[in-house]
């Protein structure tokens, strides 16, 4: 890459590092050493406006660039992505956690939705129709927003900027990205990349920055519409704050996903799942399973299923031959460890306790191993809260319809899962539950790019989910145009309302 490696990650306009004038920074961590590996610049208003004005100026001419040079430059920057995604996952590792193979499967993730946006072209064809009145005509068109901004949590560095970035780019629209703070260094890098692959000054710009930069990009009149990932308070704040300033705005927040196990389900398969979706990525995803809800009589045996499973992961250094990372930071670990000790101090049994991991790393990691509680009920705090960590409560119900009862009542509508041998019983929870993303026999049912992402109910504020044709919708506004060509014959006055004729 072509910008030398800084102490200070510093924002990205016009194609180029941009130090800005506010000397407040904060510190990124290496969250399997506990060492801080460098500073991350935090914006004033002012190095916002100094953005936010890059991506207004760049928006006329990228806007009226046509779609064959778009696409020329999106395909160009998934070749490169894909050539150079493992430094990207080393990126990503050194700042989150995660393990290599999770940092470059989000990657792929990522680059899913930058070659549904290839096909823009398709994507935003408008209508037409011929003579709709006697010589009118109808069409509709796509047009993009303006400059539009991206504020994305740390769990995803890469993944979620590009849930919405290709598309919000292909449809004619300039970007500003405000990254975690946790982990800012992959925005830079998808930054040079973006200039690598042609994409003019200007188009594709990084904020970093907390609250406010966040702030400065809500309130001011230049950014048309903001797409927000993160904990669910962030995203109502941003939602009210956005849409109170004629923002278009989805904000995609929190979650806590149960798991629906039946008693003829394959209890192997359902244990595999459980552990695979409860302890991925350290449990630091929006769409991890954080409550088994098991039906009839088999909890013992699921529960023994998930613990044997559960005790071979290894708890280590990503960058090592680890099943699981650590926390992100030294305080959520100790938030997360403290959510344990609630649902001890309440009753739930412990049946495997991560606090006390022998990790395969730094001693001073931010380290904590799988946990599992059983006969958890609907008051403790592990189950209310999200816990964001690797911790599993397994739930013990009666029936199907209790499970459901629990989940529908749940504030949170992410994703959820059944797992189940009967088909009607599946066709029956996809029908009833109250949920955005629904697996069946899938423990982690993220869609493909050409569909969309996202919860209901206290996971998702504003109308319009993540990528696949939600995402067209959002980062484009239509406009339909009737046109009649009047030949001579067709002169004189008429002062009556237009009717078809
Ligand atoms: P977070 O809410 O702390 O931060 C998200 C973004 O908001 C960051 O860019 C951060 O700098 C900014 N921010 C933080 N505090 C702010 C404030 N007071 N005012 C304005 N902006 C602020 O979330 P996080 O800890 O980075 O990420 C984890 C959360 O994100 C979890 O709750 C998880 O469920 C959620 N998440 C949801 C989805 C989804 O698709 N629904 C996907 C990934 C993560």
């Amino acid at each position: 890459m072509s910008t030398p490696p800084s102490a200070t990650v510093v924002h990205w306009a016009g194609n180029k590092p941009f130090p800005g004038t506010s000397n407040a920074t904060a510190p990124v961590t290496n969250p399997a050493t506990g060492h801080v590996t460098g500073r991350v610049a935090l914006a004033s208003v002012s190095d916002a406006r100094a953005v936010i004005d890059t991506a207004a100026t760049a928006f006329p001419t990228w806007r009226d660039t046509s779609l064959s040079k778009r696409t020329t430059i999106l395909f160009r920057f998934r070749e490169l992505l894909n050539e150079r995604k493992s430094e990207l996952a080393a990126i990503i590792t050194a700042e989150h956690g995660k393990v290599l193979s999770d940092a470059l499967g989000e990657i792929s993730r990522g680059q899913e939705v930058v070659e549904f946006a290839c096909g823009i072209a398709h994507l935003i064809k408008g209508g037409h129709t011929e003579n709709a009145s006697t010589n009118v005509d109808v069409h509709s068109v796509c047009q993009p927003l303006g400059p539009v901004a991206i504020i994305s949590p740390f769990n995803f560095p890469a993944m979620v900027p590009m849930w919405f970035f290709p598309i919000a780019i292909a449809a004619g629209n300039t970007v500003v990205l405000k990254p975690s703070e946790k982990d800012p260094t992959a925005s830079i890098w998808l930054a040079e990349l973006w200039k690598e692959a042609g994409l003019p000054d200007g188009v594709f710009n990084v904020l970093q920055g907390d609250k406010a930069a966040v702030d400065a990009l809500l309130t001011d009149p230049a950014i048309k519409a903001v797409s927000f990932v993160g904990s669910t308070p962030i995203a109502q704040y941003v939602y009210a704050t956005g849409t109170a300033t004629g923002k278009r705005v989805q904000a995609l927040g929190g979650a806590k996903n149960h798991a629906i196990i039946l008693p003829d389900a394959d209890l192997d398969l359902a244990a595999d799942a459980m552990v695979n979706a409860g302890f991925g990525s350290a449990g630091e995803r929006c769409m991890a399973i954080s409550v088994a809800v098991a039906v009839g009589d088999i909890a013992d045996t699921l529960v023994d299923k998930i613990a044997e499973r559960a005790r071979s992961i290894v708890t280590g250094d990503g960058t090592r031959s680890s099943d699981m990372g650590p926390l992100v930071t030294a305080a959520h670990r100790a938030k997360v460890a403290s959510y344990v000790d609630a649902g001890e101090a309440a009753g739930a049994t412990i049946v495997l306790d991560g606090r006390g991991v022998q990790a395969d790393g730094d001693a001073d990691g931010f380290w904590l191993g799988p946990t599992l509680f059983d006969h958890v009920t609907p008051d403790m705090s592990i189950y209310t809260d999200e816990i964001f960590g690797p911790v599993l409560a397994v739930v013990r119900v009666a029936s199907y319809d209790e499970a459901l009862e629990l989940i529908n009542t749940n504030p949170f509508g992410n994703g959820t899962a059944i797992f189940t041998n009967d088909g009607g019983a599946a066709r029956r929870f996809q029908n009833e539950v109250e949920v955005g993303m629904v697996g069946i026999n899938v423990p982690i049912p993220v869609p493909m790019a050409y569909y969309s992402f996202g919860g209901w109910k206290a996971s998702l504020f504003g109308d319009t989910h993540a990528h696949g044709t939600e995402g067209i919708h959002f980062f484009t506004r239509t406009k339909a145009i009737t046109t009649r060509w009047l030949d001579p014959s067709h002169g004189g006055l008429n002062l009556g309302f237009p009717q078809n004729a």
